[in-house]
C-alpha cells in the first residue's frame, strides 16, 4: 500500500462526509458497554470518514469508501441520540459519543461537531460526551482544540504507535504526521480539556510514548476486536495478529 498524506487526505474525506453543516452517518445505536465497562452503556452515532486506514479498523471498508449513510443537521444528530438515551432509561444510558470516523477532519467537521455539543446543552446536559479522536487534525490545526474551550467533553486520542515507522505500517499514512498525536495531546493538555490517551498494546509499546511528560495520568488499553475482517486487514498489513 501506497503511504498517504493524512492531512490532504483530512480534506478531501471532509468534502465527501461534509455538506454544509450536515455530516454523514449511517446508523445510531446503543452499545450495552463502554470500554471494559460491562455496567455502562453508551448512545452511539457511527459516521464514516477517516484520514487514516488503521489495519485493524471495524469500520475501514466504509472508510476506504466514505460516500455512504445520509447527511445530518446537528440538531438532528443530537435529537436522535437523546431519543435513544430516554429508549435505553434502564440501561445506564447517560454516555454520548461518535464513532467508525474521525470527528476532527478540519474546520466543517469540527464545527458540526461543536454545534451538535451545543445542542445537546440546550436540550438538557448530557452526563458525558466522549470524543473520540487520533488527534491527527487537532495537532495539525491546534485551532481545533480552541473550539472545544468550555464544552462539557471528554477527549480521547487514540495514539496508534510508538514510533513513526509503526504508525506508518498500522494506518497506511505517512509517519511525518506521527508526531501530530503528541502535538494533539500537547495542545488539549495547554487548554485544561479533560482528555485521555488509548493505546493498543499490541501495537504501543506504553514505555515508548512518554512523550516528553505530556501523557495525562490517565492511560487506557483498548482491547484489538478480532473480527474476521479485521484479521484479514491486519494479515495483508503484515501486521502480527497473535492468538
Ligand atoms: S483512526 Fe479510528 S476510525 Fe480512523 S481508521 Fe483508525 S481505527 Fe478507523
Amino acid at each position: 500500500m501506497e503511504l498517504f498524506d493524512p492531512i490532504k487526505r483530512s480534506q478531501e474525506i471532509e468534502n465527501v462526509v461534509m455538506e454544509g453543516t450536515a455530516k454523514r452517518y449511517y446508523r445510531f445505536r446503543f452499545a450495552p458497554f463502554y470500554k471494559s465497562d460491562m455496567r455502562k452503556g453508551i448512545i452511539t452515532a457511527d459516521g464514516v470518514g477517516c484520514n487514516l486506514l488503521c489495519g485493524y479498523c471495524w469500520n475501514l471498508s466504509r472508510n476506504l469508501q466514505p460516500s455512504v449513510g445520509r447527511f445530518y443537521e446537528p440538531a438532528k444528530v443530537a435529537e436522535k441520540l437523546v431519543h435513544l438515551s430516554e429508549k435505553e432509561k434502564n440501561a445506564n444510558a447517560d454516555l454520548y459519543r461518535i464513532s467508525g470516523c474521525e470527528p476532527f477532519l478540519g474546520e466543517a467537521s469540527a464545527r458540526h461537531l461543536v454545534a451538535i455539543i451545543d445542542a445537546f446543552e440546550r436540550k438538557e446536559k448530557p452526563a458525558g460526551f466522549m470524543i473520540e479522536s487520533n488527534g491527527i487534525m487537532l495537532g495539525a490545526m491546534p485551532e481545533l482544540c480552541d473550539m472545544l474551550r468550555g464544552l462539557d467533553v471528554h477527549v480521547r486520542v487514540a495514539v496508534k504507535a510508538d514510533s513513526p515507522e509503526r504508525f506508518e505500517e498500522i494506518t497506511g499514512a505517512n509517519g511525518d504526521a506521527w508526531k501530530f498525536q503528541e502535538i494533539a495531546i500537547k495542545e488539549l493538555n495547554k487548554r485544561n480539556i479533560s482528555c485521555s490517551v488509548a493505546i493498543m498494546p499490541q501495537f504501543v509499546d506504553p514505555s515508548k510514548i512518554a512523550f516528553r511528560g505530556t501523557i495525562p495520568d490517565q492511560l487506557e488499553q483498548e482491547q484489538l476486536k478480532k473480527y474476521p475482517q479485521t484479521v484479514k486487514q491486519m494479515k495483508a498489513r503484515g501486521l502480527v495478529v497473535g492468538p
